[in-house]
């Protein structure tokens, strides 16, 4: 007993009771000398106690300067994931936010940004990046303690305002659900719809070649095609109006291309980019299908189903085309998948110029496919679940469904 009241177990010096360092946050002699009867006598309940102070000390030492911050940003992370999701599920506060909040604010950004011919939002995307890659080269070496939560804080912050500028629109009915649709389709239906793409595909492609065999191609500029959408971007069946435009060239098109997509609406800036080196011949699509997400569209197949309305009502022929030949695209996919056969039988009926505007776009996406564009891919599959897109990327092709579902009661 004498041993453990020298003064070095006091201060851990004590090479007899080394092993027991634990003695140094002890309260006292009393305390110690319990210990000690305890470890003498009920050496596993007294290595447990060690074991659980230690583990106290190792959870405090999150919140040490080491961890703090990380521990700080995860916190904050955690914190608007929560928010968002308990805004998403409340009916009321997304009937508000669709009604009023965000046709106030999307208006009044489209309205700065279309203001400037060049992307507001590329350039502030350029100069997040560039931020974000300057400090974390110049903290490189405090990779957990700086350069980890400043990024974690970043991403909550954006996700935060991706929701408020525009994201909760994900969360809305749907199309299908307001107009009660049925979204089943037989096999006959999606005959019927193929049959009636196939033909207005033809006839299109024809009158503006005049040749069965030629591509059809957008001879005007990308300003005119704009401005060519922005003239029929009109659905009053669906109360969707378009009086604000802000359309833009993205300035990083060919990385756009590296990452397999057409186009996309900058949620912080409220502007639509399109990407200006994929194939044009449906390059319009691509533009009225931005359009309906700044109008608070979060579902990518309604986003298609509206920009397939506004281009096929045109009487422009290249709109119009463009309408036809990508609906016929997304259903000969779906034959690819259902019944390759039927695939087989319906190509030898599409002429031979609107099969060369399918092989040009087939071998553009082709040439640009790398590891990137999977990455990409699964990424935005998954953050279209997260955020309440079940079908993820595979939605994109559910237009087919509405637009048989819409089609239902008419003739084709
Ligand atoms: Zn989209």
């Amino acid at each position: 007993m004498k041993a453990i009241t020298r003064a070095s177990c006091f201060d851990g010096r004590g090479t007899a009771f080394k092993s027991a360092k634990f003695f140094q946050i002890g309260f006292g002699t009393k305390f110690l000398t319990c210990s000690f009867i305890k470890w003498r006598f009920e050496p596993r309940k007294y290595n447990k106690q060690v074991k659980q102070v230690e583990k106290l000390k190792q959870f405090l030492e999150l919140y040490s300067p080491r961890y703090g911050n990380l521990v700080r940003s995860l916190s904050y992370l955690l914190v608007v994931v929560l928010v968002v999701k308990i805004l998403g599920n409340s009916n009321s506060f997304i009937a508000f936010y669709q009604s009023s909040f965000y046709p106030k604010i999307a208006t009044t950004f489209r309205t700065f940004t279309g203001y400037f011919s060049f992307s507001i939002g590329d350039i502030a995307y350029t100069l997040l990046g560039l931020y974000l890659l300057i400090s974390t080269i110049r903290n490189r070496k405090k990779f957990i303690q700086i350069v980890f939560p400043l990024l974690l804080r970043w991403c909550a912050t954006l996700y935060l305002l991706f929701h408020v500028l525009w994201a909760f629109n994900y969360y809305g009915p749907s199309l299908a659900e307001k107009q009660n649709w049925n979204l089943e389709y037989s096999d006959t239906e999606l005959h019927a719809l193929t049959r009636k793409l196939i033909r207005e595909s033809n006839r299109l492609q024809f009158e503006i070649t005049k040749n069965k065999s030629t591509a059809v191609r957008q001879t005007v500029s990308d300003a005119a095609v704009e401005n060519t959408v922005l003239k029929y971007w009109f659905l009053p069946d669906y109360a969707l109006n378009y009086e604000t435009p802000s359309v833009k060239k993205s300035s990083y098109s060919l990385a756009l291309s590296y990452m397999g997509f057409t186009g996309y609406l900058n949620p912080f800036s409220g502007e639509a980019q399109y990407n200006y080196e994929s194939p044009n011949f449906n390059r319009s699509f691509t533009i009225a299908h931005e359009i309906a997400h700044q109008l608070g569209v979060g579902s990518e197949s309604e986003c298609n189903f509206y920009a397939f309305q506004v281009t096929a009502a045109a009487t422009d022929l290249h709109l119009q085309y463009a309408a036809h030949a990508t609906a016929l695209r997304y259903c000969l996919n779906m034959w690819k998948f259902k019944n390759p056969v039927v695939l087989n039988f319906y190509q030898k009926s599409i002429n031979q110029g609107v099969l060369r505007n399918f092989e040009e776009a087939d071998a553009f996406w082709k040439g640009k496919s790398t590891f990137v564009e999977k990455i990409f891919e699964t990424f935005y599959d998954n953050f279209l679940k997260f955020n309440s897109q079940k079908d993820g990327i595979s939605s994109y092709g559910k237009f087919i469904n509405l637009l048989i579902a819409s089609n239902r009661n008419d003739k084709i």
